[in-house]
């Protein structure tokens, strides 16, 4: 029979290790959240949520990055908030700001007319700086160059279950590279050369097709009226092949640094920060860092962290304890949230998993597909894209 190649880690909760006990393994890893001095009531919440669930047990350290010098409130009201160790970095001035070869004037043209076009955060030059930054220069940050692993975080995000084992430490078991919680469409306005670029450079590469890409970039025969006429038209590589505009949320991401400091994606960062697409247009890092791990990496190295109850804006993901192997259809479903069921996916959720999740399901079903024997019917899914 084959094997599911994704399944959880664990399907019931953990006994999470005790305080003295410093013989669990541990990976090295931190927490990492870029953040404003302003956004502290939104990261503070952040921070108590995961501390609540996760890291009460754990202390791993949180690393805070900011393009500005941290304010002493900042410093002094988040370091009495977490379990481990925080430290405040500054991101140095040459990471956060225009290509080398880039006229700032220009590229301030381009994205002031870029909000006009209504396009979400597009108008905002520092929005491009924070894309451009968490696609590339994150990786090779020095502050960073010490741990292998990252998990990140945000201000006003939420965590509703129990995580009651180390997902550092199952991913390095497990050779995971990447982990997610959610999978959206990207806006198609924001990236109207993105995926041609992305797929330019992976054929200069002579990089084969691996599963992730195929089910990425979508078969043609798909109707059009479940695609965005706009990735219709833009969204395409040299033979005409159109992406599906669906990317991992990377608001939420668990995964190697090593992948993103290596020699593949560093050159393919360079290359499209070569092309100026971070600020003619306003490509966010999280169809980047997907569309390079569908790329690069082989399905059985992307996680998907279905036992996580996760909330960022209205988007949340609840496993709401599903019976064991019944997640694919419950996700569809929507199954009832029931905290009396014991043995399921996920640990004490505090989610209702009648409301939505994974939204909208098609994109978390086409990404997670490769990954899973059973291929999800598309039956119940919300076909809004
Ligand atoms: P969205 O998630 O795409 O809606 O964008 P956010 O406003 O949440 O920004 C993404 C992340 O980058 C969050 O962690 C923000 O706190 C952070 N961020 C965005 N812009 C800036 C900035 O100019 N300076 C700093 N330090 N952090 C920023
Ligand atoms: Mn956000």
């Amino acid at each position: 029979p084959k094997q599911d190649l994704d399944a959880p880690f664990y399907t019931t909760c953990q006994e999470p290790p005790s305080p003295d006990d410093t013989s669990r393994p541990r990976a090295n890893a931190a927490f990492v959240m870029l953040v404003r001095n302003k956004e502290l009531d939104g990261a503070l919440k952040s921070v108590a949520s995961i501390e609540r669930k996760f890291n009460r047990w754990f202390h791993y350290p949180i690393v805070f990055l900011n393009n500005e010098p941290w304010t002493e409130e900042f410093i002094t009201v988040m370091s009495a908030a977490v379990s481990g160790e925080a430290r405040f970095e500054v991101i140095p001035a040459d990471e956060w700001t225009f290509p080398a070869w880039m006229d700032p004037e220009d590229a301030r043209a381009s994205i002031k007319s870029q909000g006009q076009w209504m396009i979400k955060f597009a108008g905002l030059e520092t929005y491009h700086h924070m894309c451009r930054f968490y696609s590339g220069k994150f990786y090779t940050l020095s502050a960073l160059q010490e741990y292998k692993w990252y998990w990140r975080i945000e201000p006003d995000v939420e965590f509703y279950c129990d995580i009651t084992y180390d997902p550092f430490v199952e991913m390095e078991k497990r050779g995971k590279v990447y982990g997610f919680t959610i999978a959206v469409p990207e806006g198609p306005r924001t990236c109207p050369s993105l995926f041609r670029q992305m797929s330019d450079w992976k054929e200069a590469h002579k990089i084969k097709d691996t599963e992730m890409w195929k089910t990425m970039v979508s078969p043609s025969w798909v109707p059009w009226p479940f695609r965005s006429l706009l990735a219709w038209v833009w969204h395409r590589d040299r033979n005409g092949d159109p992406w599906s505009l669906c990317h991992y949320w990377s608001n939420f991401e668990i995964a190697n640094l090593e992948f993103f400091r290596g020699r593949a994606y560093q050159n393919l960062f360079e290359y499209l920060d070569s092309t100026g697409g971070f600020y003619y247009e306003r490509w966010g890092d999280a169809p980047v860092h997907s569309l390079a791990v569908g790329m690069l990496l082989d399905a059985d190295k992307v996680h998907h962290f279905e036992d996580l109850g996760y909330r960022h804006d209205y988007w949340y993901q609840c496993p709401a304890n599903a019976p064991d192997g019944q997640l694919i259809e419950s996700t569809a479903l929507n199954a009832p949230y029931d905290s009396e069921r014991e043995g399921g996916i996920g640990c004490r959720c505090e989610c209702d998993g009648s409301k939505n999740r994974n939204w909208p399901g098609y994109c978390l079903q086409k990404l997670k597909a490769p990954t899973v024997t059973k291929r999800p019917s598309l039956v119940g899914m919300p076909l809004t894209w």
